[in-house]
């Protein structure tokens, strides 16, 4: 895209957010008017109704357990006006991280419409910082298997809907056509095999990439943790001209082996840098000097991530992507240059209706877009052109401030208590915090958590919380023990720290598994039809979730128990208090 087409992108987005209230109202009408023969709508008596106030009075507040009926039979084949006014052509299966199992969401081209106006609104921001003009994009994205459902629809990832699609292919060829990798590799059948040929793809145009990208930062990590491994390798495809015999599926080699030819000055070059790294910190803009940033969602369960990415990126600069979820799109980050920390996501108000239900009075009214608060806190309620109404998305955000009459969103966390045994009440933003302060003592012995999760053990009488660990080497029992008394200790929640004093809640344990044993989780996910570039690795996981359970199990090399709370738990066994 050309300079005034990205400045004509700003103004449209400017325009768009002068006043957000009235475009909402706009967009609901659209909305209602488009699927004012849905059954669902009209079960709730809407009778054609498109103003706010009948719509909030008579359709109600649902998850997506409400819908799974509705949104089967369309998979079973109905091709009645079930959810939509038009059929739906297609579903997405969310990545199911959170609750074990992907959910099926509706997919229409209005998905696609609102993916490609969320792209196009951040890229020309990014573009107007750092201008990537005609230069390439490392892109570390997967394609997920396709499954038909009983009624015929394609069912896949939302990531992978939206990249097959014609319309999205043909409209954003000036972004897509920057992929290193071709269409093969991104939709090989093989995450592994892929990984490692967008490696050697984007060692092959080194000198033109401009951005290294991937849909989440764990697999920018995940990526280079792998080049690590496999940079030995790369060199020797690219000094022979030969692809590895690791690349076994005939489509994904015929294309990779097109764009290989023998070249041993730049495998003696990426050797030699690869070697002088210590540590491999700045891989990044040593094989990839022209690389002007990192892109990709970096906020909410990714932020573990970060260190290791910075570590890897050396100076360039971080940039977190847009919020959206299978459901549909929230935001788009129109301020790039914010570290991924305090990123944030201005809401475009033509793309959806969206309400906000206030956390801390969750049982009040869901309140409009243009009347949230600011630094107030929220759950976000989507209704959108592709069957959802009024739909919890499950995820909580806190209201930066506003852009023009737009909000500007953080994301905070999913909304569900990870932890909590009796009054306890722990988000997965606590369990991140825990694990940030315990790996800090990990920090000082050049140790560092590769991912983690956790578990509530109640199967005594007096519970527990389990975290688990992989680590990226061995670590000395005395510093383990140190950083289970630190998570411990760094849950601050009152019901958490009060139990604890009271024998309430069990010590803490930290089990610590093999190398490898997040891999395999991943690996069970996109078993599952799961897509590489959605995978978040999930941060609670429950026995009943029974493979993941046992893989964790199965992995498990020591656990420790924490004595944070031991004197105050005898006195307490003593009556002391
Ligand atoms: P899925 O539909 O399974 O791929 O996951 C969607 C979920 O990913 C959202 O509901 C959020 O919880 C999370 N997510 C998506 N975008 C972001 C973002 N920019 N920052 C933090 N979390 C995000």
């Amino acid at each position: 895209m050309r300079a005034s087409g990205h400045a004509s992108v700003i103004d449209e987005f400017e325009a768009l957010t002068e006043d957000a209230g009235r475009l909402q109202r706009e967009t609901l009408r659209e909305i209602l008017e488009q699927n004012g023969e849905a059954e669902y709508l009209r079960n709730f008596g809407l009778g054609g109704r498109t103003d706010p106030d009948s719509f909030k009075s008579r359709i109600p507040l649902v998850t997506h357990s409400d819908l799974e009926p509705y949104i089967q039979r369309i998979a079973d084949g109905d091709t009645s006006p079930v959810l939509t006014g038009k059929p739906v052509t297609s579903i997405s299966l969310s990545s199911g991280t959170t609750q074990g199992k992907p959910k099926l969401l509706p997919f229409n081209d209005a998905l696609i419409h609102s993916t490609m106006q969320i792209y196009r609104t951040s890229f020309a921001f990014r573009n107007r910082e750092y201008p990537i003009g005609s230069g390439k994009a490392l892109q570390f994205i997967y394609g997920s298997k396709q499954a038909k459902t009983k009624g015929g629809l394609t069912a896949t990832t939302a990531t992978t809907n939206v990249y097959r699609s014609e319309q999205f292919k043909h409209t954003m060829e000036d972004i897509r056509s920057q992929c290193c990798s071709p269409d093969e590799v991104i939709f090989g059948p093989d995450c592994r095999q892929s990984l490692y040929c967008h490696l050697l793809c984007g060692l092959i145009c080194s000198d033109e990439v401009q951005i290294v990208s991937s849909t989440f930062a764990h697999s920018l990590v995940h990526a280079f943790r792998t080049f690590e491994q496999v940079w030995e390798e790369l060199c020797r495809d690219i000094r022979e001209g030969v692809l590895s015999s690791r690349v076994t599926v005939p489509a994904m080699r015929a294309a990779v082996s097109k764009l290989l030819s023998p070249n041993p000055g730049l495998a003696d070059s990426i050797h030699s840098k690869c070697s002088r790294l210590s540590d491999w910190c700045g891989v990044i803009p040593e094989l990839w000097p022209n690389a002007k940033y990192v892109y990709g969602i970096m906020t909410g369960s990714m932020e573990p991530y970060l260190n290791k990415l910075r570590h890897y990126a050396g100076g360039l600069p971080l940039m977190s992507a847009d919020y959206g979820s299978s459901e549909g799109w929230i935001g788009a980050n129109v301020n790039p240059s914010l570290p991924p920390e305090q990123a944030t996501f201005a809401v475009l108000p033509n793309i959806g209706y969206y309400e906000f239900i206030p956390l801390e009075r969750p049982e009040a009214r869901p309140v409009g877009l243009t009347q949230v608060e600011v630094g107030k806190q929220y759950e976000v309620v989507v209704t959108n052109f592709s069957g959802l109404y009024r739909y919890r998305l499950g995820d909580i955000v806190r209201i930066a401030g506003f852009r023009n009459s737009t909000p500007e969103l953080q994301f905070v966390c999913r909304s569900g208590l990870t932890l909590s045994i009796n009054i306890d009440k722990n988000t997965e933003k606590d369990l991140q915090l825990a694990v940030e302060a315990a790996g800090r003592l990990l920090a000082e012995e050049r140790l560092e958590v590769v991912d983690f999760t956790s578990h509530v053990d109640a199967s005594t009488e007096i519970g527990h919380y389990v975290v688990f660990w992989e680590l990226c080497s061995e670590a000395a029992e005395g510093v383990l023990r140190g950083c289970c008394n630190r998570m411990d200790l760094s849950f601050v929640d009152a019901g958490y720290v009060g139990s604890r004093k009271a024998g309430a809640i069990g010590a803490l344990e930290l089990r610590v598994v093999r190398r490898g044993t997040f891999q395999q989780i991943s690996d069970h996910y996109i078993r599952l039809g799961g897509a590489m570039s959605q995978f978040k690795t999930p941060r609670y996981v429950a026995a009943s979730n029974a493979e993941v359970w046992q893989i964790l199990c199965g992995n498990v090399t020591a656990c420790y128990f924490s004595t944070a709370y031991s004197s105050h738990v005898r006195r307490a066994c003593r009556g002391g208090i």
